[in-house]
């Protein structure tokens, strides 16, 4: 490649280096200091690529504030399975589809736009549950601004509805309270809002802070309530962005589909996304062909939080990457160029070991961290309450544990995910990992430590906490 790019051939790079006293194949990957000294000996001029030229290659820059005008707030649903996610979903944009446009078609693109009542739009992503909100999040990318959490009213506060909880709260993501299924003759909502209680989120109704409406997705009861309070909440967030700006934003979804190509569905988060500009998505870059709204039209621009299509891409981007749009082509393959480079040397290096105890510890050291997060998982409610509150006693006045989720059951992808969002450590306590979640905590670099014995437990933690932990083998 390297050849390639200085256009001389690859078997001269090879005698170079071998004169070197260094012996490489083809397509060996070498030091960034030894390519600049071939670039050199070869009669060329060397430019080292690094993130800032990267970062620099987006147009645009910081806004001024005089520049910002009020958006619509992103949303995601979360909550237990079966609590009608889903049916809610699908049953604002029905809602809203039928005021709008009679017999209009919808399309899933991964996140659409409604109005409430009083004219205000607010846009869902159209995946419900915590696994696609976190691993965004993991991937650097703060997509949410509202959490509706749903809670079907026969059936009250479940295990993923804490999960839901405790992944809003890492993510400082306001919550509101959607319990579901009041049609329902055996439904109590008001045992929803105590169960809620135990778990510090305090329902206005109970002199709390957190907005909460009761609906049936099923019956269309309410809706318009749910959205009322969605705006409310997001008129304390004051969100706004710079609509005039070249586009910034995040890939939702992305796919690549037969006769279409690659087709990306991204969320603008500042600026205007126009037809023709060309944009660089992760490791993906293409001119945009056209744009597709979430009522599947055509059209020729979106603003910020508008969810969008973009077709044209050279390749189908992932999930949490960032988009930006660029100056031209050439740009857009620099960057891209650089990134999968970049890719190529950081699985080369194999994964990082983010969210170890060991990490942990030598941030704490360097950074002079205050807290030390924590997931814990265990075989029983005692337990787990048990090894919660004496983490919680630990600490001092430099360190303190944060047990960011603390639950019952084998530890899981999605705890895996969020350990990485939260550059957490995984604790399990007579619980092992299932094969998805050793698998992702294998790629991710996240360290899950297994005991049977509390003491054991608290004594590594603390151990770690003051620096003195023996690393696993
Ligand atoms: P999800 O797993 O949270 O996405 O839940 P679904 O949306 O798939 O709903 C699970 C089940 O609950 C389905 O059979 C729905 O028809 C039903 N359901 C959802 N919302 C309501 C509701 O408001 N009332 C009643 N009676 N059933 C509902």
């Amino acid at each position: 490649e390297l050849a390639n790019r200085m256009t001389e051939r690859a078997v001269d790079v090879i005698k170079f280096l071998m004169k070197q006293g260094q012996m490489h194949k083809i397509n060996d990957v070498i030091e960034a200091d030894l390519a600049e000294l071939i670039v050199i000996e070869f009669g060329h001029t060397p430019k080292r690529v690094s993130e800032a030229d990267v970062e620099e290659g987006f147009l645009g820059g910081e806004d001024r504030e005089e520049d910002l005008e009020p958006r619509a707030p992103v949303v995601t649903v979360m909550g237990h399975v079966d609590h009608g996610k889903t049916s809610l979903l699908d049953a604002l944009r029905k809602e809203n589809v039928v005021a709008g446009e009679a017999g209009g078609i919808t399309q899933h693109i991964g996140a659409y736009q409604v109005e409430t009542e009083s004219g205000h739009p607010v846009t869902f992503i159209d995946t419900p549950g915590h696994a696609a909100f976190t691993s965004m999040r993991a991937r650097g990318a703060k997509v949410t601004d509202v959490v509706v959490l749903v809670v079907a009213a026969d059936d009250g506060v479940m295990p993923q509805t804490i999960e839901a909880i405790d992944h809003a709260k890492a993510a400082g993501v306001p919550i509101v309270v959607a319990i579901n299924k009041i049609d329902k003759p055996d439904s109590d909502p008001n045992r929803v809002r105590t169960e809620l209680l135990q778990h510090e989120v305090i329902v206005e109704s109970m002199s709390g802070e957190t907005l909460e409406v009761e609906v049936s997705a099923l019956k269309h009861m309410n809706l318009d309530k749910l959205l009322e309070a969605i705006q409310l909440q997001a008129e304390l967030l004051e969100l706004k962005a710079n609509p005039d700006r070249p586009a910034e934003g995040v890939v939702i979804e992305a796919k690549l589909e037969r006769g279409r190509g690659p087709v990306a569905t991204v969320l603008v988060q500042r600026g205007t996304l126009k037809v023709g500009q060309v944009v660089v998505a992760g490791r993906s870059w293409g001119k945009v062909r056209a744009l597709i709204s979430d009522r599947g039209e055509n059209t020729v621009q979106a603003g910020p939080s508008q969810p969008v299509e973009i077709l044209g891409l050279d390749s189908a981007p992932e999930a949490g990457d960032q988009f930006a749009v660029v100056e031209n082509e050439a740009r857009a393959r620099e960057i891209t160029d650089y990134r999968q480079r970049k890719l190529r040397e950081v699985k080369a290096a194999g994964a990082g070991t983010r969210g170890s105890l060991e990490k942990m510890m030598s941030q704490l050291g360097e950074e002079g961290a205050k807290e030390f997060p924590l997931i814990i998982k265990g075989d029983v409610q005692g337990s787990v309450e048990a090894i919660t509150s004496a983490l919680e006693k630990l600490g001092t006045d430099e360190v303190e544990a944060r047990v960011v989720h603390a639950g019952v059951g084998g530890v899981t992808e999605s705890d895996v995910t969020l350990a990485k969002a939260s550059d957490a450590a995984v604790v399990g306590f007579n619980v092992r990992a299932n094969a998805q979640a050793r698998q992702a905590a294998r790629q991710e670099g996240i360290e899950i430590r297994y005991y049977n014995v509390i003491y054991d437990l608290v004594d590594d933690i603390k151990a770690a906490m003051s620096g003195l932990l023996e690393p696993t083998l």
